[in-house]
């Protein structure tokens, strides 16, 4: 029985080819990748199907209180730091601080990943200084959303410090009110 639903998951030729090019060059993800696109469509045993709400919700049920390992908590942020939500790149706050540093002649790089730590705004090399524009809802400026205390923000800003990059962190109420003033009292 349980061969026959192997050799159902492995009719789709050409998968089972890049599946053994991967394991002669032992590439784990490519073995899952071949994996995945072998259970994609009719494949996959749920092809067709739909799981009822009682299988959902005891799948929720079944998720509830469990913990991630230490192992996984870390791939996944490593996985966030090299993937960047595009979604909140380039707004306007952040184009408003390029523009400050552009009239300072500041050399910068923007979007950067720090030593796997933190995926900052801008990053000034000459001078070790990494800059974050940080939005009042998402990071809960005390202004406006007290209550939105974010203690992550601090983890991240002292690791890049124990490395030598001192973090400067604008909220976006004071970007918004002057942006070229905030950036020329820290050049
Ligand atoms: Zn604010």
């Amino acid at each position: 029985m349980k061969q026959e639903t192997r050799i159902r998951h492995w009719t789709v030729a050409d998968t089972s080819t890049v599946s053994k090019a991967a394991k002669e060059v032992g590439s784990r993800i490519d073995i899952k990748l071949a994996r995945s696109i072998r259970m994609r469509g009719e494949n996959n045993s749920m092809y067709g199907k739909k799981h009822s709400a009682e299988t959902l919700r005891k799948m929720r049920v079944a998720q509830l209180g469990k913990k991630q390992s230490a192992e996984s908590n870390r791939k996944n942020r490593l996985w966030q730091l090299n993937n960047p939500c595009k979604v909140f790149s380039n707004t306007t706050i952040e184009q408003a601080i390029a523009k400050a540093l552009t009239n300072k002649n500041v050399v910068f790089r923007q979007n950067v990943n720090l030593l796997n730590i933190a995926n900052v705004d801008f990053y000034l090399q000459e001078y070790r200084i990494a800059i974050q524009c940080d939005g009042c809802y998402w990071h809960g400026c005390p202004a406006h959303f007290p209550e939105r205390v974010r203690a992550y923000d601090k983890l991240q800003d002292a690791a890049l410090a124990r490395c030598g990059i001192n973090v400067v962190r604008f909220w976006e109420h004071d970007i918004r009110e002057n942006s070229q003033q905030l950036i020329d009292s820290l050049i």
